[in-house]
């Protein structure tokens, strides 16, 4: 069996499911899950509808009625009208209409879950109705009772045990008469509520099923070659890897490459399941295996994090920045649900970045301020070079005014003002 996942890029348009499915007719022979991302921005059309809606602005009308349209003019390109595609997706964007009416529940993270998984249960079921057209046999499934989380919205936390219980008991029977396709990126609670699993967790989803299926490989089919050693888009004489060990690919993610979501290698890793990642338009191409293989990678990894903040945080009295005060800034870091990217302490302070976010960044503020002077620098990039050299990063940094740099002998770290 196989386990693929297509991307909100692979499912942008007609024409890209239309690719979609010449690509899972050549797999037809095989047992075969899918998983699928919402369509092209839909996550961000969803979560800027959730915003409209919890503050309350006139857009919310405007924001559903463009996603409605976009999906709408999509199934009119793939269906006649009275393919009952049409149905099921209606039925489905009124958990919407129906949410948009009442008062705001008091938690924005579960009304974020509530609306933004509509982009997935929806495109799920436009991939599956059009498989079907084209003679592909695929049934539907839906992710959420299969894939338990707790009850952190946005984040949902997987309970493995369960999840693999749920898949292992139903998955293995349905995949031997049809083509399963399911929702990337949602889970739900033991009280059947929606989560979600955190931006681009489609290809966790993805991990997970195959973890749990026991499968002999993942492939994510995307729209680049495979994994670069720099973003194709932003430098130029990069380099395709062939092959990567999984440790490389945890350290990529990690310092924000944005090839694969950084929860999906664990999984993967332990159950040694390789990883492939194909493009999509040239699905003959090798593209890249990410696998137990281990080799030191030689070519510099260049990873750009953007639209980072700088913080430093001191004592109000000249005091030493002591592990209780350290025990503090972290507690109020993880409250606020923010990942550091890099830290370093000094005497009397204590300096880290961090993704910026304007309403978040405020809360992290006015908290922190209450015992420490706080002093931040807005609009600074991350640049991670991995298996670095001298010369490179000076050319890296050319021109550019350093905040803050940290090296250790495979990784330097630089914090540049943009
Ligand atoms: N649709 C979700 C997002 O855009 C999940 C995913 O694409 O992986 O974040
Ligand atoms: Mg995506």
């Amino acid at each position: 069996m196989q386990v693929f996942k297509f991307g909100g890029a692979s499912v942008k348009d007609a024409a890209a499911i239309k690719n979609l499915s010449l690509i899972v007719q050549n797999y037809q022979k095989e047992e075969l899950l899918i998983v699928v991302s919402a369509m092209g921005k839909t996550t961000n059309a969803l979560e800027k509808l959730t915003a409209a809606y919890i503050n309350k602005t006139d857009e919310v009308h405007a924001v559903f009625t463009g996603i409605k349209t976009f999906h709408h003019q999509i199934m009119a390109e793939l269906f006649a009208p009275s393919n009952p595609v049409f149905d099921e997706v209606e039925n489905t964007f009124v958990e919407i209409d129906w949410l948009i009416e009442e008062e705001p529940h008091d938690d924005p993270h579960f009304i974020y879950d509530q609306i933004v998984s509509i982009g997935e249960l929806v495109s799920s079921r436009i991939v599956t109705a059009y498989l079907n057209q084209t003679g592909v046999k695929s049934r539907w499934l839906d992710a959420r009772g299969l894939i338990q989380t707790d009850n952190t919205y946005r984040e949902g936390l997987v309970d493995w045990e369960l999840t693999r219980k749920n898949i292992s008991e139903t998955v293995p029977q349905l995949l031997q008469n049809e083509v399963l396709v399911t929702q990337g990126f949602l889970g739900g609670t033991s009280e059947n509520y929606t989560t979600t699993l955190g931006r681009e967790g489609s290809d966790y989803t993805a991990a997970i099923f195959a973890s749990c299926l026991n499968a002999p490989s993942v492939t994510i089919w995307k729209d680049v070659a495979g994994v670069f050693n720099a973003d194709p888009k932003r430098f130029e004489n990069v380099l395709k890897f062939e092959q990567l060990p999984y440790s490389e690919a945890v350290e990529m993610s990690y310092y924000g490459a944005s090839i694969i979501h950084p929860k999906t290698i664990q999984p993967l890793q332990n159950a040694g399941i390789p990883l492939f990642v194909k493009p999509f338009l040239t699905p003959k191409e090798s593209g890249t295996v990410i696998n137990a293989e281990e080799f030191l990678v030689k070519v510099p990894v260049i990873i750009v994090k953007t639209n980072q903040v700088l913080v430093s945080v001191s004592s109000k009295d000249h005091a030493f920045i002591t592990e209780n005060h350290l025990s503090e800034i972290f507690k109020t870091l993880a409250g606020f649900h923010f990942k550091v990217n890099l830290m370093q302490n000094s005497a009397l302070s204590f300096t880290f970045c961090v993704d910026f976010e304007a309403a978040r960044f405020k809360q992290l503020q006015q908290k922190l301020k209450q015992d420490f002077k706080f002093r931040y620098n807005l609009e600074v990039e991350l640049l991670t070079v991995r298996h670095y050299e001298t010369p490179l990063l000076q050319e890296l940094s050319a021109g550019k005014t350093i905040l803050l740099e940290q090296l250790s002998r495979n990784t330097a770290q630089l914090v540049i003002k943009v």
